[in-house]
């Protein structure tokens, strides 16, 4: 294992990465997996988790932006890579060069792309629902319509087309419906297509949410982000059984101390001590990406047991209860991952300052080396 200075670093467990795609794989049938990677792999590091997902014989692979793909075709010199948003067209070279395959977002934009460089790669967004990005039209015929004109662009080759959902992870009626209708137009537009003897290799629409609770084989592709890396795409609705999360998250205790009552821990004097309590120094905070919202809030596992935060994360250590612990300076303490019998999932910190676990990992910062478990 390499080097790392123990002082806030995040565990990236590779075994369980490989049981994920393994239950990932049952779940898509048919269809083919596309590996989201976009955000340094939701923060797991895109090297060693693209290595980890080629082994496992992952051939497709989804980015944000051209930087992003770059990256990933260092690491994947054989898969096929998507970038879902946008890319500037006078990168258009880029594109061909590396052989990625773009998402155009309109006709203007593909022909912008070609005007720079002929030999694009794409597959065209269409807008169902989501209101972000992509094609947007009425009618599945309409939206067909406009796909063939840009399929007669010179220099531009159409491989597919895609769209994505806005609330795939909601189980009421009102969303279902809306879900059912996002799909719906795309494959009425495939159809369309196809009857008019377009044939295009890819539709695809499904991403965690859609694989985890209505899987659709007639998706060519599933975009599995979240569920790869062991999250929920909707806490506290469940994931299926068996998805273990990759990411952990360590630092260590510096210093233990007795307090007595009425002494005051941390910045703005938010927490005060109500009688005589004993207090850990721990070598991570907000600057490690382990959010400033939950001061006082979350909880943090130290030799198999819970103990709270006390007062205000500062920006490189916090301080927790250690009253009914023996903490001893040195050991190590666990924010995110499972300590004995004790687990916190990124999920459960999320919910706490009413965000996802998505951010909870992507936001874990650039100074706390990743360390790979293989
Ligand atoms: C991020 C993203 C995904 C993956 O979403 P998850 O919820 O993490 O599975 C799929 N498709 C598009 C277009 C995305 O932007």
């Amino acid at each position: 294992m390499k080097q790392y200075l123990k002082r806030a670093w995040a565990e990236i467990s590779l075994p369980n990465l490989e049981s994920n795609i393994a239950l990932i794989k049952k779940l898509a049938g048919n269809s083919d997996i596309m590996a989201v990677v976009k955000a340094d792999a939701y923060g797991h590091g895109e090297g060693e988790i693209c290595h980890c997902l080629e082994k496992s014989g992952i051939r497709y692979f989804a980015v944000s932006n051209l930087d992003e793909a770059l990256q990933v075709r260092g690491f994947c010199p054989e898969s096929e890579i998507l970038i879902l948003g946008y890319t500037p067209p006078e990168y258009a070279e880029y594109l061909a060069e590396n052989n990625i395959i773009q998402g155009v977002l309109s006709k203007e934009y593909a022909l912008e792309l070609v005007r720079n460089h002929k030999n694009i790669r794409c597959h065209i967004k269409i807008d169902t629902g989501m209101g972000r990005i992509g094609l947007k039209y009425d009618t599945p015929e309409e939206c067909a319509e406009e796909i063939k004109n840009i399929i007669n662009t010179d220099g531009l080759s159409v491989e597919g087309i895609y769209t994505h959902f806005a609330v795939a992870d909601c189980d009421d009626e009102e969303n279902i419906k809306y879900t059912d209708n996002q799909e719906k137009f795309i494959l009425d537009t495939y159809e369309i297509l196809k009857s008019q003897n377009i044939n295009l290799k890819h539709v695809h629409f499904m991403n965690s949410a859609s694989l985890c609770y209505r899987a659709n084989p007639k998706s060519t592709l599933a975009r599995a982000g979240i569920i790869m890396y062991g999250l929920c795409p909707n806490y506290p609705l469940p994931i299926p059984d068996g998805f273990k999360p990759v990411m952990s998250l360590k630092a260590v205790v510096s210093h233990v101390k007795t307090v007595k009552k009425g002494d005051c821990i941390s910045y703005g004097r938010t927490f005060v001590a109500d009688h005589e309590m004993k207090i850990a120094t721990v070598t991570i905070g907000y600057a490690d990406g382990y959010s400033r919202l939950l001061s006082s809030k979350a909880d943090v596992l130290l030799n198999g047991k819970r103990c709270r935060i006390t007062g205000r994360i500062c920006m490189d250590q916090l301080m927790i209860d250690v009253t009914d612990n023996n903490a001893e300076e040195g050991d190590i303490v666990t924010l995110i991952g499972t300590d004995g019998n004790e687990t916190i999932t990124a999920d459960e910190l999320a919910y706490l300052y009413n965000t996802i676990g998505y951010e909870v990992v992507c936001g874990i910062s650039k100074r706390v080396p990743r360390v790979y478990i293989e």
